[in-house]
């Protein structure tokens, strides 16, 4: 046993991920001015999953007073959202994401997490396999089976819906973007995905990145960000897909890395953390990571353009009367992990004939969580269900967020709800106004 620092208390893990997260530990002092920013603490009113609950159990485990193994601990650290949403209302900064990270990669070392997230994290981490995997989903989607299997009972029908909502929602026009490319150059994280399944958000950033005056180039040799690896406690899978990363946009001489996925965008921000360990490395993750940008966040810096004309919808068979009304959910890794809230609101602003109206609780987790509406499909169902109520009382025909973890989880929860709402990213409703051909001359 050792000493842990600024504790007389045994370190009953030493060399541990979670022995390296003591100081986060140490910072909480149980105010508990988080509990109420915790959707797992305000659906279950249980202590133990809330913030400050679960680094009471990772002190525990730290010190020794708990197992590793105890499976009480593992039930509520799997509960947790990993939102970060306790770390913006944190008024001691307490780093809980990373520690929530340390607490599941020493956990999973001694029990590995259920079969089916090691599968899909095995499937991530290999990108023929993905490629194969998501050009079936895209084959399937195409046959427009997945809406009709979205009304099955239980995840299985959950999951076709999931597939059904990505879907691109807006009438594809096709148009030609006129910005200068003055504004310098950028290079998109393609993610996998948003390669996979939302390939009409990917050509719509990079022409509405266009239209406001920023040169694209293409990165090769890019990889899963290991967002997903990360926040499962697969800390060495993530690390050697951020190396990948790291070593693939550094062959690129663009200014920025822009992403148009909340969770890689935040992963990549951090990658200068998650390999502080790494000599080698450490310097150039941190220099990749200042490149790395919102797409949201380039766009305001932009302007960006105002746009106008009508936007069309597939649902309605055709064009609306403006205006549209839409509403915004905030993804967590973009509001609370990288502390974007305004510009998406901002690209949203920027189209004309939108009638933009405020979502309760957008900054509340909508409980997807990457993998965790598999892996806990009650407790992500129990989160859903008042986002779902908050969106229909908008009156939204569309609701805007910038994750596809988001964009898929509200879709099944509208879909399956026979809510007429859909969802889409914001470049996707900026870039259709775009294509309405009226755009506002330049200011
Ligand atoms: S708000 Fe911060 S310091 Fe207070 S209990 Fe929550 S994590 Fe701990
Ligand atoms: S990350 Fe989200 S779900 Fe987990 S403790 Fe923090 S607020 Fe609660």
């Amino acid at each position: 046993m050792v000493l842990l620092p600024n504790s007389t208390a045994p370190c009953a893990l030493p060399d541990s991920p979670l022995a390296a997260a003591k100081p986060g530990i140490d910072a909480c002092v149980h105010c508990g001015f988080c509990l109420q920013a915790c959707p797992t603490y305000v659906n279950l009113e249980d202590e133990n999953d809330s913030p400050r609950g679960r680094i009471l159990l990772m002190r525990s485990v730290l010190e020794g007073t708990l197992p590793a193994d105890d499976a009480d601990v593992r039930t509520h650290i799997d509960r947790c959202l990993g939102c970060r949403a306790c770390e913006t209302a944190c008024p001691s900064g307490v780093p809980y994401g990373h520690m929530l990270e340390a607490m599941r990669a020493t956990l999973y070392t001694r029990q590995p997490p259920p079969l089916v997230a090691r599968v899909i994290l095995a499937v991530f981490a290999r990108r023929a396999l993905l490629s194969l995997a998501l050009l079936g989903a895209r084959v399937l989607r195409a046959t427009r089976l997945p809406r009709l299997l979205s009304r099955l009972p239980g995840r299985m029908g959950f999951a076709f819906a999931m597939l059904a909502s990505t879907e691109a929602p807006l009438r594809g026009r096709r148009w030609t973007p006129r910005g200068t490319g003055a504004r310098g150059t950028a290079t998109l994280l393609e993610g996998c995905v948003m390669r996979g399944l939302f390939r009409h958000t990917n050509a719509a950033t990079k022409r509405v990145l266009r239209e406001n005056d920023y040169a694209l180039a293409d990165t090769r040799g890019q990889a899963c960000c290991g967002a997903l690896h990360a926040h499962a406690g697969d800390l060495d899978a993530a690390r050697a897909l951020a190396r990948a990363n790291v070593a693939a946009f550094e062959r690129s001489s663009a200014e920025w890395i822009v992403v148009n996925s909340a969770g890689c965008g935040a992963m990549m921000k951090e990658y200068g953390e998650l390999l502080a360990d790494d000599p080698a490395w450490s310097a150039r993750a941190r220099a990749v990571a200042e490149r790395v940008r919102d797409v949201s966040e380039l766009l305001v810096a932009a302007g960006p353009r105002p746009t106008g004309g009508p936007v069309l919808l597939r649902s309605n068979g055709g064009g609306t009367s403006a205006p549209l009304r839409v509403t915004y959910d905030a993804p967590c890794h973009l509001l609370h992990a990288q502390r974007v809230s305004l510009p998406p609101l901002q690209v949203l602003g920027a189209v004309r004939g939108v009638d933009l109206v405020a979502l309760t609780d957008s900054d509340q987790c909508c409980g997807s969580a990457g993998i965790y509406n598999l892996v806990e499909p009650d407790t992500s169902d129990a989160v859903l269900a008042p986002k779902l109520a908050h969106i229909a009382a908008t009156g939204a025909a569309l609701v805007a967020t910038g994750n596809p973890g988001c964009l898929m989880q509200l879709g099944a929860g509208l879909r399956r709800a026979g809510a007429h709402a859909r969802v889409l990213h914001p470049v996707d409703l900026l870039d259709a106004a775009y294509a309405s051909g009226e755009r506002a001359a330049p200011a």
